[in-house]
């Protein structure tokens, strides 16, 4: 069975049991709630732990904390601020491989992404603490326009006050750090609200938080379904801004129902590569089959779909089936070498081979793969699907390689740009111009050369535009979304700065 085991460090975020209850945060402390709910492990299908589903209560008692507290950590210098980070890094580091344990329980990860995913948080805190230093301003001038000739104006960045952050399954850990990092370093105090599939990891990425000297009420954690959880907290007035990374769908439900609250959206995709016939077709086809299958596809940056030029589509076939070969798909809890687990639930499995059915039964090769059992899909590649087929326009979020045949460069751009997505993408060719113009072509927030696209630490900033959400995230960027522009202006002229400055430096 898929145990969750916890050392003593993190014995106040559980109740012990036959099943560890996991707790709340809620303003400073581990909380109990009325409401539970199971957790149940993808590797086996059996319960690991219950989770807390908290009530409307509890949520106004969290929402007025995280209100009250915002002064707290608006007013502590930043580099105090600064230094609550280290603490929190040298914790994960020392909790890493538990974390990771749990994470791998939890979530079906396969030992290497669970410790990458540990490791790239670490990682993330280790960059984001210069983003502190990028909380300035512009001075500027005013004798450009006679308006303004005798004032001048300095536009500071401002905490936004209370920042709610809510956060997917396939990234539980990394997603909620990159959240509560900027929102803290930039002086917001934040509501965080995991995925309820796999919460656990993160919540004891909280607890290093919370033993790190934050003060109280400045982070909290709650967990509960995201349809009564999520509405509760995005309609409510005291929350300035939503940082969300989900479901477009999700993602359009929440921008329906925020008012005017600032929002950062990172929504779903339809990741593409195009495959031109100058390509390195071997390189091609390694990059494409790790991009479809990292993670049994559960990324948001998958290679989703891959247009590749007719003349060289059999080449490229051929060494996609060498490179599948490169992967052991197996229960991860059982064998660390698997690289390929089982996605987040049966019901998830049984949705992805749904696709993968209507895609053969519109016309696609079954090359490879195409069985599922419990939560477990097998890697499967598809050849020639027609664009009708639903895998071709929606996201697949699972270890399926869907091959499309287009007739040229021309073709490939405008089949990739016939989408409602436009999160990230890939182009494989060695012809620098056609790159070039490819690249420029295609409509979506990200694109890689002759790589799949992988965003780690989102060092480079990363984000959507069409119905893949709004906003970048990375390091700086974040902090951009998570402050807000406040303009001063001083009049320069005599009398309004106060007493008349009599000095010899009169300007
Ligand atoms: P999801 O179903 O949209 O859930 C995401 C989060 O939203 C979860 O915490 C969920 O809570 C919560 N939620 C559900 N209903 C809500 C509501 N009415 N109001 C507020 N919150 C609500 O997405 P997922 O299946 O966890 O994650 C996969 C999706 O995330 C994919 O579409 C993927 O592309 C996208 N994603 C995007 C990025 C990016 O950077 N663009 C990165 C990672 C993932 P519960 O778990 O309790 O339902």
């Amino acid at each position: 069975m898929a145990s969750i085991k916890l050392s003593e460090y993190f014995s106040e975020i559980y109740e012990r049991g036959k099943f560890p209850r996991f707790k709340v945060l809620i303003n400073g402390e581990w909380t109990e709630t009325s409401n539970k709910f199971d957790l149940v492990s993808p590797t086996d299908g059996k319960k690991t732990a219950e989770i807390s589903s908290v009530s409307e209560k509890d949520m106004r008692k969290t929402i007025d904390s995280a209100y009250a507290s915002k002064i707290k950590i608006r007013s502590m210098a930043a580099i105090d601020r600064i230094e609550l980070m280290h603490v929190v890094m040298r914790g994960l580091e020392e909790h890493r491989e538990e974390i990771a344990r749990a994470l791998m329980a939890e979530s079906g990860k396969p030992y290497k992404s669970a410790s990458g995913e540990i490791n790239a948080a670490i990682e993330r805190i280790r960059l984001s603490m210069a983003d502190s230093r990028k909380i300035m301003g512009e001075y500027l001038p005013g004798d450009w326009s006679s308006d303004t000739s005798k004032k001048i104006a300095l536009v500071i960045r401002e905490p936004v006050g209370v920042v709610l952050g809510i956060s997917p399954f396939n990234y539980s850990v990394y997603t909620s750090i990159a959240k509560i990092l900027p929102a803290i370093l930039s002086g917001n105090s934040m509501i965080l609200k995991p995925p309820s599939s796999n919460p656990i990891a993160f919540l004891m990425c909280a607890e290093i938080f919370r033993k790190s000297g934050l003060p109280d009420g400045v982070l909290q954690v709650i967990t509960g379904p995201g349809e009564k959880t999520g509405d509760y907290l995005s309609s409510d007035d005291k929350i300035n801004m939503i940082s969300f990374t989900g479901s477009t769908e999700v993602g359009k439900h929440i921008m329906t129902i925020s008012g005017l609250k600032k929002t950062h959206m990172e929504l779903g995709g339809k990741g593409t590569a195009v495959i031109l016939e100058d390509a390195d077709i071997d390189l091609a086809a390694k990059e494409c089959v790790k991009g479809s299958l990292e993670l049994a596809g559960q990324r948001c940056d998958a290679i989703s779909r891959i247009l590749v030029v007719d003349s060289v589509a059999e080449r490229f076939l051929d060494a996609v089936k060498k490179h599948l070969s490169d992967y052991k798909f197996g229960n991860p809890l059982e064998d660390d070498g698997v690289t390929i687990g089982p996605v987040i639930s049966k019901k998830a499995a049984e949705r992805i081979n749904k696709m993968v059915e209507d895609a053969v039964g519109r016309g696609a090769k079954l090359v490879s793969g195409g069985g599922h059992k419990d939560a477990y899909h097998e890697p499967t590649i598809l050849m020639d699907v027609p664009l009708t087929a639903e895998i071709a326009n929606e996201e697949t979020f699972g270890p399926v390689i869907t091959i499309i045949r287009v007739k040229d460069k021309e073709d490939a751009i405008r089949t990739a740009n016939d989408s409602k997505y436009g999160l990230d993408s890939a182009v494989f060719t060695e012809n620098f111009y056609s790159a070039w113009e490819t690249m420029k072509a295609l409509q979506v927030g990200n694109v890689t050369l002759n790589s799949a696209p992988s965003h780690g630490t989102s060092y480079f900033p990363f984000g959507g535009v069409k119905d893949s959400g709004s906003g970048k995230e990375g390091i700086g960027y974040s902090i951009e979304e998570m402050t807000n522009l406040k303009t001063i202006v001083l009049d320069l002229a005599p009398g309004h700065l106060g007493k008349e400055y009599t000095g010899k430096f009169k300007d």
